[in-house]
């Protein structure tokens, strides 16, 4: 019998998982990346509920464990610095926490002996037939399969080209931010710290290396999104945020500018009708992105890729594949953006 050919977009998560399962399912799995290599960045990830069991079914569940932050809770701290109040671990740990790089690095270690992996490419055309999608890439050469996952993130390249352009779907939060990791000036050890002050919240904690500390610096805005735009763009913004802040703020916006591991993000989620069109679908924040103040998606996309997976190894046919995968989740992906929304609102997020 042969195969049936699926091409994911996106080696994150949701991809890497959904590799994983489809692969020991007996699709042929290629993951198209674009980055030109495995991404990094400063900020941790958190599982909740039923991600656990996907972790445990991809095998790496005592492996995850082993990088737990370990997270002792957050320092509630005034405009100068002061004290305030305390925050429990799991107010932002979750059940687990981990550095996001570390579970990235799993879930392509097991993937990467089966899978075919490409970086540094991007899919730019998918030209659906009854019974196959044409794909073209900005490097490789075109081919045929006979699926398309878009599991490439918030701003994902498949749901532009197969549903719509950005604007149609995502739904800006009211609350942007930098993150980057600096010298451990707060002398933080498995603790955070966290500074709401008129509209702009600093975070900052440290946990496996404490020489270090990841710092978040996030301010509401009713602006659009700057997230695809220069860095110098981006870091105006947040002086712009952060004007006449006191306490430690002068000495993060000095770290931030020098910072090699700068990336800025806004709380957005992703609504759509429907997550498949014909032989493509989503999966993950691509499909149904919740916003980091869910707290959420991380687990989201673990679980969503197993149900797709689940799905379309059930199923007879794609379509009804796509279409029980979405019954399924659909529920739970709108709980997450209802509790995401309402963690943008708790920062002071300007919302409509
Ligand atoms: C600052 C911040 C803090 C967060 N904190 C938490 C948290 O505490 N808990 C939690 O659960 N979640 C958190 N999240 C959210 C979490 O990181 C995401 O929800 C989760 O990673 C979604 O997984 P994904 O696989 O859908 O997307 P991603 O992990 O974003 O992976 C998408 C992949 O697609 C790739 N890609 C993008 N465009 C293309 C293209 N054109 N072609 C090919 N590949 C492409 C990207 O390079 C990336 O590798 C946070 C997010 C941010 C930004």
């Amino acid at each position: 019998m042969t195969q049936t050919k699926v091409l994911i977009s996106g080696a994150g998560v949701a991809g890497a998982a959904l590799a994983h399962f489809l692969h020991r399912d007996g699709f042929d799995v290629t993951v198209v990346e674009r980055a030109p290599g495995l991404r990094g960045s400063g900020y941790a990830v958190d599982f909740r509920g039923d991600a656990f069991d996907v972790l445990a079914e991809l095998g790496v569940l005592d492996e995850i464990r082993a990088h737990d932050t370990k997270m002792l809770g957050t320092t509630l701290v005034d405009a100068d610095g002061t004290e305030a109040g305390q925050l429990p671990a799991e107010a932002f740990a979750g059940e687990l926490e981990v550095p996001k790089p570390e579970l990235t690095r799993i879930l392509h270690r097991i993937t990467e002996p089966h899978i075919r992996y490409v970086f540094d490419d991007s899919i730019t055309t998918l030209t659906q037939h009854p019974d196959r999608v044409t794909v073209e890439f900005e490097r490789g050469a075109p081919r045929d399969v006979d699926l398309v996952i878009g599991a490439d993130g918030l701003f994902s390249k498949v749901r532009r080209l197969a549903f719509g352009p950005h604007e149609q779907c995502l739904r800006h939060l009211g609350m942007s931010g930098a993150g980057f990791t600096a010298d451990n000036i707060l002398g933080l050890t498995h603790r955070g710290v966290l500074r709401t002050t008129d509209g702009a919240a600093v975070y900052a904690f440290s946990a496996a290396d404490p020489a270090r500390m990841s710092v978040s610096l996030s301010f509401a805005t009713d602006a659009p999104t700057l997230d695809r735009r220069p860095r110098s763009e981006q870091e105006h913004a947040i002086r712009d945020a952060f004007t006449g802040h006191k306490w430690i703020v002068p000495q993060l916006l000095d770290a931030m500018a020098a910072a090699d591991d700068f990336y800025f993000s806004s709380s957005a989620q992703v609504h759509l009708d429907t997550w498949s069109n014909g032989r493509v679908a989503l999966v993950g924040d691509a499909g149904y992105c919740a916003a980091p103040t869910a707290g959420m998606g991380t687990s989201q996309a673990l679980i969503g890729a197993r149900s797709l997976a689940r799905h379309l190894t059930a199923a007879g046919d794609h379509a009804s594949a796509f279409a029980a995968y979405e019954a399924e989740l659909r529920p739970y992906a709108e709980a997450n953006q209802q509790t995401g929304r309402e963690g943008a609102a708790a920062f002071g997020a300007r919302t409509e």
